[in-house]
């Protein structure tokens, strides 16, 4: 027996919410939350490290292998610096794109990323194999 016209639109309205896209058990407010934090303790920790950078003073300032050591440690940190900076903008990205539908969703396969995985590194846009790969 055929359908009518009103039963048939709501089987095809029904196949179309049935493939919504997103990770299903994905706490969009609880994750929101995390990064809010995490952004606000990278934050505060940049100030710091940025003050361990600043040029190392001449060798008659301070001791010759002092120099030597602050020259290192302020490369260290430099690095430091630099990865907690691109952290930063990577849980402002992920904040900003908190809501999208593809969320949670790895930009090169499409699979979901582990909703332990988003807690964890909430800023990753891929998941754990296309991220080594
Ligand atoms: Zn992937």
């Amino acid at each position: 027996m055929a359908k009518n016209r009103s039963e048939l639109y709501s089987s095809t309205f029904q196949l179309f919410t049935d493939r919504s896209r997103g990770v299903p058990d994905l706490d969009r407010d609880e994750i929101k939350k995390m990064i809010e934090e995490e952004i606000s303790s990278v934050e505060r920790e940049i100030p710091i490290i940025k003050e361990q950078t600043r040029p190392v003073a001449p060798d008659n300032a301070i001791g010759r292998l002092t120099r030597i050591e602050a020259i290192n440690s302020k490369s260290i940190n430099e690095a430091a610096l630099r990865s907690m900076q691109a952290r930063l903008s990577g849980l402002k990205r992920a904040l900003a794109n908190i809501d999208d539908p593809d969320f949670g969703l790895c930009t090169e396969c499409g699979e979901e990323i582990p909703v332990k995985r988003i807690k964890l590194v909430p800023e990753s846009t891929r998941c754990v194999t296309c991220a080594n790969g």
